[in-house]
């Protein structure tokens, strides 16, 4: 098969497009035949050779991807050949054109999803339902600011929240990202590049503040996102690239908390909830994955520049 090898940590150029043997399922082991593989920011930094989690070189990228299953290992039961199916997880990485799987790593596709779609379930989908339900207990009739909006992780908590009858607020940098956050279902939406922008949003909220804030660059925003919580507010960590100072004293006054989250930590009993949930809502069509762009998997180079870059219109999307 064809599939994205890294042989030496780097820039994004050391992602190359070579022959490889064709992956064979084990016992409990399912493979795909990738159709979609989702480019998410985690698998840059691991590139890099920056991130505290560094694969066995050479390796192959991805942890997201979609298709259709060729064939399964002794002792899996409930997932055959032909079923569609997305993936939270790969023994074999997913910018490829076939993924081994664990099995309980495989999760129905509804047939109303594209795979594109599918392929920006498994990390984005799962960091934004986590976020919300398990790391900061977000109930209906909560104020939720999700603070950058636009991506993948992004545009499904806006769509989570929205369906599970919070009142949404989001943040774009671009008004292409604006139109986006409001068209997945945000109450209103304020441009994370302006300056005024955590007032507008105090002011959106009745000067009562957010119950929850979702923060994907808490390096920039932490200090701010304190002086905006609402009594009991809590803000979750989910992306943050640099240090910051905060006033504890605003946290203080608020009896907030600040919760952190990764999605390696999550238990399997936690993952098995976030999945099945997130079929459900694949299926009634409350969740519906937003694709920015879709690229040939000879284009992975390219692609981690693209996430990199300010503009997300939702996800990128690596095709086999
Ligand atoms: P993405 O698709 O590249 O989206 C990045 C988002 O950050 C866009 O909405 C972007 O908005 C926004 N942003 C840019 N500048 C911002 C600012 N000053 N304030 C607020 N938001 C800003 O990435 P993603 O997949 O959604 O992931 C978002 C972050 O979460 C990344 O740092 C990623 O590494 C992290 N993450 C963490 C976990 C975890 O388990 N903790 C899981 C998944 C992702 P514009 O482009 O419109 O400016």
């Amino acid at each position: 098969m064809k599939a994205i090898r890294v042989h030496a940590f780097g820039t994004p150029e050391v992602m190359r497009l070579e022959e490889v043997p064709d992956p064979a399922p084990g016992p409990g082991q399912v493979l795909v035949r990738v159709r979609a593989a989702g480019v998410n920011p985690v698998e840059t930094y691991v590139r890099s050779g920056t991130y505290a989690r560094r694969p066995a070189l050479p390796y192959t990228p991805g942890n997201d991807a979609a298709g259709i299953v060729d064939a399964v290992g002794n002792g899996v039961v409930g997932v055959a050949a032909g079923d569609r199916v997305y993936t939270s997880e790969t023994v074999t990485g997913a910018y490829a054109e076939f993924a081994l799987c664990n099995a309980s790593r495989v999760h129905p596709l509804p047939a109303s999803a594209s795979y594109a779609q599918g392929a920006a379930v498994g990390v984005p989908f799962a960091t934004a339902w986590r976020a919300l339900f398990q790391r900061t207990r977000a109930v209906p009739g909560e104020t939720v600011l999700v603070h950058g909006a636009s991506g993948g992780v992004g545009v499904a908590a806006v769509q989570i929240a929205r369906a599970a009858g919070l009142r949404v607020f989001g943040t774009a940098g671009t008004a292409d990202g604006l139109d986006l956050v409001l068209r997945a279902g945000a109450h209103a939406v304020f441009d994370h590049r302006s300056a005024g922008h955590m007032e507008e949003a105090m002011a959106a909220s009745g000067a009562r503040g957010f119950d929850v804030i979702l923060e994907m660059l808490a390096n920039v925003n932490l200090a701010g996102d304190l002086k905006i919580l609402a009594m009991g507010g809590r803000v979750v960590v989910i992306g943050s690239r640099g240090t910051v100072e905060i006033d504890p004293r605003d946290a203080m006054a608020r009896d907030a908390s600040i919760v952190g989250m990764s999605l390696f930590n999550i238990p399997d009993a936690d993952r098995t909830a976030v999945h099945a949930a997130l079929v459900a809502g694949l299926e009634n069509g409350t969740l519906r994955p937003v694709i920015g762009r879709e690229m040939p998997l000879s284009a992975a180079p390219e692609s981690h520049v693209a996430v990199m870059s300010p503009g997300a219109k939702g996800k990128i999307v690596l095709l086999p």
